[in-house]
């Protein structure tokens, strides 16, 4: 099935094309907008993540460090079990020394505060050793009251002691109370380096990229632990850590590898991937588009030039599918069926433009077509179609199978061509080699007329010499019948007569030369009338000639206008003869007419008889020549009356007469006054 689609005006084209490509512009950045904003949550998620992970480590760290201390207040409080002497005290403590790196000095004080005996942690030199333990002693009591009023244990505040090393510790006094049976006995001070209490209750869980800090609520860093190499993102998290007396916050800081890491997590690059395949497919697509247009730009114009070339073409083509319906035609079909394209487009059978009278045979011919019955011959075959208006004309149909794009015939494509003007034509060249045959016929016609005439001369100058010859022996013969010499005059003067009429026939035939001159009326009829009366008397009819007085003279070859008014009179005479009118009278008249504006006038003759008339069928075909009603008639009459009227500038035609019968009237220059 082939069906056009018009192709879109440039503006139009421009116009849509455009819009395809602002689409394809918001279609990608939309989707470059949705990978940024993926990208973006991403990212975010995996630092909500990150800093969750912070929060967790620094909540578990702190629960870690509070059970801990616990834990190390309870030792504590074990070491002062049992009364013990001052040097069993030391050892106890220096071994919880050992065991608690956390610690840099334990010592036993007295209820007021007097030392009674102190242990230095093992692992490092004493601390207290440069500036003295005085420095401490404000702590020291700090806690210590603390405690007392709490009666339990309590914490000071930190304090800085320098070392010698050039470097310092941060170290936070813990008081614990001795109550023996309600009265105080003294307090076990333990000495807290803050750096290894984070060291070794929080360290061993960190990780490499972590840091671990006490801080004072106003931010200012006490100790810390474990050195991060730093990243570009830091994520932080603090919990408070309040003891009885002292009140700390433990602040965790975690850094993004240091490495500036490209796919941080999986779904970061699952993203990453995905938003480059989206953003390739685009731009493959985009190419795609663009290919595509080029394409469909060359196709609106391959359909623009395949338009039209139809548009253009004088031929008809009409195209139909398998079941017959009319899928396709092009302008010049519908002008020559008169149909639009509208009214053709979807009709099955019969076709508007099938003459009803045939269209039975053309869905005969079509079934068989379309079961693959026959082939159309490849030079076409002629048919017959009927316009909108409903006249007929003949058409030769070239027809050939439509192929599709898979190779499947989908139905029939004709061209039609109308052959109404050929067909014309050809009836024109058969008429005129017709009228060439009659013309050779009408020379040979001639020739032999010519022969004739010069063969009867003789004969007739023998018989009026010899008419004559015995007219003088009878006027010396004795006693003639007086009948005897009548007759023999009528011999003589019939004789002459006839030799005339050969003459004048003889005349015509050779077409003398067309001298026209100016003749009077009565001159033309005075020489046709022997000839007439001849006839008219051996068949009864009555003449008559009408000629009003003053008549201008007639401007014409003579004999050949004799010859028609011979010709006219005898048809007249003729034709009453065979109808075996009653009264058959011949009129023979003539008038002038008006001047004309270019100031000429016209004589008109006219021979009128009362004779059958024409018959409608025979009226058609009167002025051919050889046609003929008359069994031995030649048919050249009034095809030669015609010719030599018109030859003169004048026009024959015929009428009825009232009350029966023809008139035939011709007319003739009348020479100017
Ligand atoms: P022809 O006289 O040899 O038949 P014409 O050309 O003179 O040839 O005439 C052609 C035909 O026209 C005649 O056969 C006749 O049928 C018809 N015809 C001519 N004149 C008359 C007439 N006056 N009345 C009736 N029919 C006539």
């Amino acid at each position: 099935m082939t069906t056009l689609s018009i192709p879109l005006p440039p503006g139009l084209r421009r116009a849509s094309s455009w819009r395809r490509w602002s689409l394809w512009i918001l279609l990608g950045v939309l989707v470059v907008a949705l990978l940024v904003t993926l990208v973006y949550l991403a990212a975010r998620y995996e630092a909500s993540v990150a800093q969750a992970n912070v929060e967790r480590d620094v909540a578990d760290a702190l629960s870690d460090m509070r059970s801990a201390l616990t834990r190390n207040v309870q030792e504590l409080q074990a070491l002062q079990s049992g009364h013990p002497s001052r040097e069993t005290w030391r050892a106890h403590a220096d071994t919880l020394l050992r065991q608690h790196r956390e610690w840099v000095r334990l010592e036993w004080r007295g209820p007021g505060l007097e030392l009674l005996a102190e242990v230095d942690s093992p692992f490092r030199t004493p601390v207290f050793e440069r500036l003295g333990r005085a420095n401490s002693l404000p702590e020291i009591q700090q806690a210590c009251t603390t405690a007392r009023r709490l009666s339990s244990h309590a914490y000071a505040r930190s304090h800085f002691v320098p070392q010698a090393d050039g470097l310092g510790l941060e170290l936070m006094e813990l008081c614990l109370p001795q109550v023996d049976v309600g009265r105080l006995t003294g307090f076990v001070v333990a000495t807290y380096s803050l750096t290894d209490l984070l060291a070794t209750q929080v360290g061993p869980q960190m990780g490499r990229s972590q840091e671990i800090s006490f801080t004072e609520a106003d931010g200012t860093r006490l100790a810390m632990h474990g050195l991060a190499r730093r990243g570009l993102r830091v994520f932080s998290a603090q919990q408070l850590l309040d003891l009885p007396g002292n009140t700390m916050v433990l602040r965790m800081d975690s850094w993004r590898r240091s490495e500036p890491d490209l796919f941080p997590n999986v779904l970061t690059a699952l993203v990453t991937v995905m938003s480059i395949a989206l953003v390739t497919v685009l731009f493959m697509l985009g190419h795609d588009t663009r290919r595509r247009l080029r394409v469909e730009q060359d196709l609106a114009d391959a359909l623009a030039f395949r338009k039209a070339m139809e548009d253009s073409l004088v031929t008809g083509l009409r195209a139909r599918d398998l079941q017959g319906r009319t899928t396709y035609v092009n302008p010049a079909f519908c002008q020559m069926v008169g149909f639009s394209a509208e009214e053709l487009l979807g009709q099955g059978n019969p076709a508007p433009y099938w003459p009803p009278e045939r269209a039975e045979e053309y869905g005969k011919r079509q079934a068989v077509r379309l079961t693959g019955g026959n082939r159309p011959p490849r030079e076409g075959f002629e048919s017959v179609f009927m316009r909108k208006d409903g006249t007929r004309f003949p058409v030769l149909i070239i027809e050939a199978p439509l192929i599709n794009a898979q190779g499947l015939q989908t139905g029939w494509m004709s061209a039609v061509l109308d052959i109404s003007e050929q067909r014309r034509v050809e009836e024109l060249s058969r008429a005129s080699h017709e009228r060439l045959q009659a013309t050779a016929r009408l020379a040979t016609v001639g020739e032999m007329a010519s022969l004739l005439s010069h063969e009867l001369n003789q004969p007739l100058a023998a018989i009026a010499s010899y008419a004559n010859g015995s007219i003088n022996l009878l006027q010396h013969t004795p006693a003639p019948a007086p009948d005897l010499q009548v007759a023999m005059r009528r011999i003589a003067e019939q004789a002459d007569r006839a030799g005339r009429v050969i003459k004048s026939v003889h005349d015509f035939v050779r077409r003398r030369d067309q001298a026209r001159e100016a003749v009077t009326a009565q001159g033309l009829l005075d020489a046709i009338l022997p000839l007439v009366n001849l006839q008219a008397r051996k068949l009864g009819v009555r003449v008559e000639s009408r000629l009003p007085d003053g008549l201008p003279r007639v401007l014409c070859d003579r004999t050949m206008v004799e010859q028609v008014l011979l010709n006219l009179a005898r048809n007249a005479m003729q034709a009453m003869d065979e109808a075996h009118v009653a009264q058959p009278e011949l009129v023979i008249q003539v008038r002038a007419t008006a001047a004309t504006e270019a100031g000429r006038r016209w004589l008109e003759f006219s021979v009128a008889d009362c004779g059958p008339g024409i018959a409608e069928e025979v009226k058609q075909q009167l002025f051919t020549p050889f046609f003929t009603t008359k069994a031995e008639g030649m048919g050249l009459g009034l095809s030669l009356c015609r010719t030599v009227v018109e030859q003169h500038g004048g026009q024959l035609v015929f009428e009825p007469n009232q009350p029966q019968g023809t008139i035939f009237r011709f007319t003739l220059p009348a020479q100017m006054a």
